[in-house]
């Protein structure tokens, strides 16, 4: 044992949980929240302060959260919190350009919901973790401004060091992001696919109702999406070549109203001034999503391009899998950190993500071509696609979470019985 290893054994006592939870973002902090519910002792670790978590600070992002996440809250009872401030996507209007031929998907085609969605900022949604977490904060010992100094892992558990504690637990979940260092301290590779445009997000008012419409239009630089908040509000999320998204960010409110103006008109007049924050874009999947007793999960495990808003929705189904196979274990008294639990959710979410990686990445790249023929072959695409109601409806129903072999949670249920 080195000699710095040996003192921290020696002076401090390691304190032993069911869970060690890395990163209190979005995924990380949900599943803290599902699993302190269901009576596990978890110890949730974050590098960022605690003012990062009790006081979300608004990052531009607008969550289009799909039918299923909006049932995992239910079913945590967490959507009380906000479902009055959370606006509804009731349509969702896709074109290439300002090409003639579009697709429309609207919600009461499919009368599973009075939405497909709801968008939430991304600020708002974490407020409403941080209700969820002080609820359940007897079995949740959070530990922020964390450092891990070390990691070791023996056939029974993980074993983390921090600046002044070690923590152990027979399992170890890592929500700690895209670029995960978990995943690289256990050496699991990943495949990047770097896009060639940044996001910039921001919202802005505008003069006409937008009726709960969202729209993504694609261009050659890039998807541009406006996603309805409340009142006469939209979330703008516009793909570009990263010095013309450094530009946009620069201009003045006005002159980047009359930019959006340029574009999409259909709302009236634009007024702007919220800040502007810009994201660089690309998918990073990692080749598999387990080692020994550390699993990763939402977007330690994936992360793909926001053109349909789906990198958090997966991240959330990771969540109802993995969750209901390590109560189920618990309950059947076996060992939650073991292989058969950390496989059986590999299978479920290596499959699920390839279907949406192939959709996300393929649209971006079909679209970045900038080729006369190709776009119309794209355009009788989106019509035809548009007359075929049982694809559309197909389509609608993945993209919701709402098929018939979802986990427990995402169809509103509890784990255990209550
Ligand atoms: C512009 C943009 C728009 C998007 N829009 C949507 C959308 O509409 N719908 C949707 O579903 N998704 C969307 N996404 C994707 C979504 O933002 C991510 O999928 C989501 O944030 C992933 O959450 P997470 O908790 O897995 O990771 P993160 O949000 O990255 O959180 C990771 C946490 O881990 C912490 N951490 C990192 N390293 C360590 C460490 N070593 N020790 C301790 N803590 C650590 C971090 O501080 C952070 O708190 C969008 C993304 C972008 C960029």
């Amino acid at each position: 044992m080195p000699e710095s290893d040996e003192k921290l054994a020696h002076n401090i006592a390691i304190k032993s949980y069911d869970i060690i939870l890395i990163g209190a973002g979005p995924v990380g902090l949900t599943m803290a929240i599902t699993l302190a519910q269901n009576g596990f002792k978890i110890a949730l670790v974050e590098k960022a302060p605690l003012s990062f978590i009790e006081q979300p600070q608004h990052d531009g992002r607008g969550y289009a959260l799909s039918y299923g996440t909006i049932m995992i809250f239910k079913a945590l009872g967490l959507w009380h919190f906000i479902e009055n401030i959370a606006s509804p996507i009731r349509s969702i209007h896709v074109q290439e350009n300002k090409t003639p031929c579009y697709l429309n998907f609207e919600a009461d085609q499919i009368n599973a919901a009075a939405a497909m969605g709801f968008l939430v900022e991304s600020h708002i949604l974490r407020d409403m973790l941080w209700h969820g977490y002080v609820e359940q904060k007897d079995n949740i010992t959070l530990i922020t401004e964390a450092e891990i100094l070390d990691f070791k892992q023996d056939p029974h558990q993980a074993i983390i060091h921090l600046n002044d504690q070690i923590l152990s637990a027979p399992l170890l979940i890592a929500a700690d992001g895209r670029h995960s260092s978990f995943k690289q301290r256990l050496n699991i590779q990943s495949k990047t696919f770097p896009y060639n445009h940044h996001a910039l997000v921001t919202r802005f008012k505008h003069e006409k109702p937008h009726n709960h419409r969202a729209y993504e239009y694609f261009y050659p630089a890039g998807p541009f999406a406006i996603l309805p908040l409340m009142g006469n509000e939209s979330s703008l999320v516009w793909c570009d070549k990263p010095e013309i998204v450094t530009t946009l960010k620069t201009l003045n409110n006005d002159d980047f109203a009359a930019h959006i103006y340029e574009r999409f008109s259909d709302l009236g007049t634009i007024s702007c001034n919220a800040d502007r924050f810009s994201y660089p874009l690309s998918a990073i999947l990692s080749e598999k999503l387990y080692q020994g007793r550390v699993v990763l999960l939402g977007d330690a495990a994936q992360a793909i391009h926001p053109v349909a808003g789906q990198g958090l929705n997966l991240g959330m189904r990771g969540l109802a899998e993995l969750a209901e196979h390590i109560v189920n274990a618990r309950l059947h008294g076996q060992d939650w950190g073991d292989s058969f639990v950390l496989d059986a959710y590999q299978k479920k979410i290596l499959s699920t993500r390839r279907k949406f990686f192939i959709l996300m990445h393929g649209l971006v790249k079909l679209y970045d071509i900038d080729f006369k023929p190709l776009s119309m072959i794209r355009n009788i695409g989106l019509g035809l696609v548009n007359r075929l109601p049982p694809l559309k409806h197909a389509m609608m129903r993945e993209a919701m979470g709402a098929g018939s072999k979802q986990p427990k949670l995402m169809r509103g249920e509890t784990l255990i019985a209550k």
